[in-house]
């Protein structure tokens, strides 16, 4: 049986519902994957590909999806399933489809994210490991913050740095703040449920105009975390960050934390694209050790 044959056999047997697939359309954007829609006239689901050694990837975006979509706040496509053929792996999710965004639809998405991080858990972490981007992402079970952050975020980003061939200032600056920047957290986080990546090329709305968010590094962390990486790239409206403070207001030290959250991304981009990202992953380590 071929790749498309058997993923329509699994979407009819998981569904319940016989599923005569169309030739799967191609769809561009994804940024690690090959993405397709796969439709029956009826009935439309977004597949993702990639190779076969991907599978635990895709596992992990399936239980981060689901377990994001079953909080009933911020809505998420759900995962209906995952799989292998031969050389590949896929996963099967909830068809989006995109809409428009609007002022009531950024207020609505502020609130529903602050109704995501109310979800709470006993200790950081997660239930498993994932991936930011294409890179292995540590989630083990953590109670304090601290050494969660260090340990399984800048600690292990700056390791891989240094077997990527990026030694010198970025390490000797990056060893100072991981003694350091305790002295940041002065705010007492409580562990919430993250989007984990939650840059604007993640994040939509529905043609209904309500907020979407997909592609997720999902664990339990320092809600900040997840609003300075809405502000990384940019892209999100005045009226979200209003409405998210109107729902839960943000602690002052935010303002230097932020630099400190999104060190972790720009450290992954160094990571995965090498180039520019790490005069910048340098920059930020400055202006860190110049607060604590
Ligand atoms: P990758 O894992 O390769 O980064 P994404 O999950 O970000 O891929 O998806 C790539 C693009 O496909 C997104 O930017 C978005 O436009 C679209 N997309 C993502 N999820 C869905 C979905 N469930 N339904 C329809 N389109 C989607």
């Amino acid at each position: 049986m071929s790749l498309w044959g058997e993923i329509a056999d699994q979407i009819a047997q998981a569904t319940g519902h016989g599923f005569q697939a169309q030739p799967p359309r191609g769809q561009g954007g994804g940024c690690i994957n090959q993405a397709f829609t796969l439709s029956d006239g009826v009935q439309s689901w977004f597949v993702k590909t990639n190779g076969a050694t991907r599978l635990d990837m895709f596992e992990a975006e399936s239980e981060g999806l689901n377990a994001l979509a079953a909080t009933g706040t911020l809505y998420a496509p759900r995962a209906l399933l995952t799989g292998s053929h031969g050389d590949t792996a896929y996963i099967v999710l909830e068809h989006i489809e995109f809409g428009r965004d609007s002022n009531l639809g950024w207020r609505r998405a502020g609130q529903q994210l602050a109704e995501l991080h109310r979800c709470g858990s006993h200790a950081f972490g997660w239930q498993r490991a994932n991936t930011i981007g294409a890179t292995h992402q540590s989630n083990t079970w953590q109670s304090d913050w601290v050494r969660f952050w260090r340990d399984q975020r800048l600690g292990f980003q700056l390791e891989l740095a240094a077997r990527n061939g990026h030694g010198g200032r970025l390490q000797t600056r990056g060893e100072q703040l991981l003694t350091r920047f305790a002295a940041l957290i002065d705010h007492d986080p409580p562990p919430a449920l993250l989007h984990g990546d939650l840059w604007s090329g993640n994040f939509g709305f529905t043609r209904t105009g309500e907020a979407v968010i997909y592609d997720p590094a999902t664990y339990y962390g320092d809600r900040e975390a997840d609003l300075a990486m809405t502000e990384l790239f940019g892209g999100f409206s005045a009226d979200f960050y209003a409405a998210y403070r109107e729902a839960w207001p943000i602690h002052p030290g935010y303002r230097v934390r932020k630099t400190l959250y999104n060190l972790y991304h720009v450290l992954n981009h160094l990571n995965l694209f090498g180039g520019g990202y790490l005069r910048q992953a340098e920059r930020m380590l400055d202006e860190l050790l110049a607060e604590c």
